[in-house]
């Protein structure tokens, strides 16, 4: 089995991390003298838990894995950007992702000045691991794959990302922003035989937490460790560890079957609009859809205060709208719109 710890880069291995207060007392009494914090008591005079540990308890439990399994984010971006931070020499090495996808790793790549190389997807919009492999070299440290994949709204075949992950001699990056509307559970359950898997997942979508900023990474905790020591010491404010975790302690769990039932029948009625060519199957909250006038059916629905992504010049999304499933009656006012065109 390869080991991970073999692509960390040298300067990240060597670092010595910043060692806040409350790493080296990790009691719960007391009076706290340490870190210079205002003594008085208003609610947010004390630091957060830089490691979030009682919120890693409960998001184990959710996620079925240890809590040294997990890293958590200011969104799942922080976990994109540690990628490169870590993994990749800047000027040096290089990075491959599929295409269309989510903009933020060639945005994460650019900021690090790491080489991106994009990899079309099928027409179809399926996988393909022999060429995404194709595109990889000895310099390559990171594959990204966005399954279920923002845009195309699809999630992959297992076989091709377990593919990808076996045969590629770095780490793959899994971003499962959208895996909760998903028939399938995703990777997760995987990483034991895959210790270059890197899951992301995120509390923004069916968690319904976007305003609260909280991203997931979820990998081998060789592959935590080092995150948790390259991050910003108090990464996850306070307010966000409360919050978040009440949610998860109340929550019976996302509503999600309402917003897959909606997906559904949004899809249906779309499919019925004259001026719809083709809806996308989805894996995730979105409809990618194709039309005939994309830019003329944006300004119409912006014109009706109704707000989606117009991908019409994404390649290989060409004449298409991202439509967010929203509520039924959001989605009916979208319906109503499309049909009198
Ligand atoms: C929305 C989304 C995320 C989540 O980003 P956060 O920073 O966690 O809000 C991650 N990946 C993809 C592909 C997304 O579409």
């Amino acid at each position: 089995m390869m080991d991970v710890t073999t692509f960390f880069r040298d300067n990240i291995r060597r670092l010595t991390p910043y060692s806040t207060a409350r790493d080296e007392y990790t009691g719960s009494i007391g009076i706290y003298l340490d870190a210079n914090e205002s003594p008085y008591d208003n609610g947010t005079n004390r630091y957060p838990d830089p490691r979030q540990r009682a919120l890693k308890q409960e998001l184990a439990r959710i996620k079925g894995v240890a809590p040294e399994q997990i890293f958590a984010g200011n969104g799942s971006d922080e976990a994109i950007d540690l990628m490169f931070r870590i993994f990749c020499t800047p000027g040096v090495h290089n990075a491959v992702s599929i295409a269309p996808t989510y903009g933020m790793y060639q945005v994460a790549a650019d900021i690090n000045n790491v080489e991106m190389r994009q990899v079309q997807l099928n027409p179809d919009f399926g996988l393909d691991a022999d060429r995404l492999l194709a595109a990889t070299d000895a310099d390559t440290r990171l594959v990204f794959i966005c399954s279920p994949n923002n845009p195309t709204g699809n999630c992959f075949s297992p076989e091709a990302v377990l593919s990808v992950a076996q045969r590629f001699n770095g780490i793959v990056v899994v971003d499962e922003a959208y895996i909760d509307f998903a028939d399938n559970p995703g990777f997760v359950a995987v990483l034991p035989q895959y210790p270059n898997l890197v899951i992301l997942q995120t509390m923004s979508k069916a968690w319904g937490m976007a305003a609260l900023r909280l991203g997931l990474a979820i990998a081998d905790a060789r592959i935590i460790e080092v995150m948790n020591r390259v991050k910003y010491p108090y990464n996850i404010n306070a307010v966000t560890q409360a919050m978040a975790l009440e949610r998860i302690k109340d929550a019976a769990g996302p509503e999600v079957a309402e917003i897959k039932e909606q997906r559904q029948l949004l899809a249906r009625e779309l499919a019925q609009c004259p001026c719809v060519q083709k809806v996308y199957p989805s894996d995730a909250n979105f409809l990618l859809v194709r039309v005939d006038n994309a830019r003329a059916l944006y300004t119409l629905l912006t014109d009706n205060g109704i707000i989606v992504r117009d991908r019409s010049r994404v390649q290989g999304c060409e004449g298409c709208l991202r439509i967010t499933v929203g509520t039924p009656e959001q989605n009916q006012r979208v319906i109503q719109i499309l049909k009198g065109v």
